[in-house]
Formats: C-alpha cells, structure tokens, sequence
C-alpha cells in the first residue's frame, strides 16, 4: 500500500460523516498538502476496488464513502445531503430470494436500503 492510499484510507476511516470526494480530498490535503485531487480520486478508487471503501450511490448528487465496509445502513438528510449510519435494532433483513415475488428470473446481487429523514441541523430550522 503507498504512502497516498494509505493517507486516502486514513483520512476516510478518521471520520464517520461519509465525505464526497471532493470532502475527502480536503480531508486528505491536511495530512499531505502536496496532494493533487486527481490522486485522491484515484486512491479513492483504488480503495474501493480492494475492499477497504464502499460507495454509496443516493442516485442523485455527489457520491459518499464510507472506510466502514460491515453492512449497515444510512439515512440521508434530505435538506443538506449529509449521511449517518444507522444501525437497525432488530435483526438483518430477511433473505431476499426468500420473500420477493415477481423479477422469478433476475439475479439478485444485493439489496440497498435507504432511509431519509433531516439531520439535526435541519430539523432545528424547520
Ligand atoms: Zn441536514
Ligand atoms: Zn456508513
């Protein structure tokens, strides 16, 4: 692992608010202020194919990562974009191929949850 990726992952896991890119690269730049944001982005990349960084796609506006890579779950503010983990009380969820119906032949390679709410910044200003 280089020095850059090392510091990419670093600055990813010292945080729990789930960073855009370009967030992260601000992160990045405190520890190594030399740091080009195409390399960031390319670490970043390079984390997440090796496993050590997830992306969570919201389908709309800039991408958030994630150095925890257990599945759990995120709520989305809907005002400002930030994301928080959330851990549900019960259980996992159940078996997907056990409880669809309908799509009989797709393959179902996973299940994304998201749940959306305000975080408390917001809420105070509704
Ligand atoms: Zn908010
Ligand atoms: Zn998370």
């Amino acid at each position: 692992m280089t020095d850059q990726l090392r510091a990419v992952l670093e600055a990813l896991a010292s945080v729990n608010t789930h960073p855009t890119a370009a967030e992260l690269y601000e992160l990045v730049r405190v520890r190594l202020p030399e740091v080009s944001q195409g390399t960031v982005y390319r670490n970043l990349r390079k984390l997440i194919d090796l496993g050590y960084a997830i992306e969570l796609d919201s389908g709309s506006g800039a991408a958030h990562f994630d150095a925890c890579v257990e599945p759990h779950y995120h709520v989305r503010c809907k005002e400002c974009g930030q994301v928080a983990d959330l851990h549900l009380l019960e259980g996992p969820t159940p078996d997907i191929p056990a409880v669809r119906t309908g799509a009989d032949d797709w393959v179902i390679l996973e299940c994304r949850v998201e749940y959306l709410g305000l975080c408390p910044t917001c809420r105070d200003h509704e």
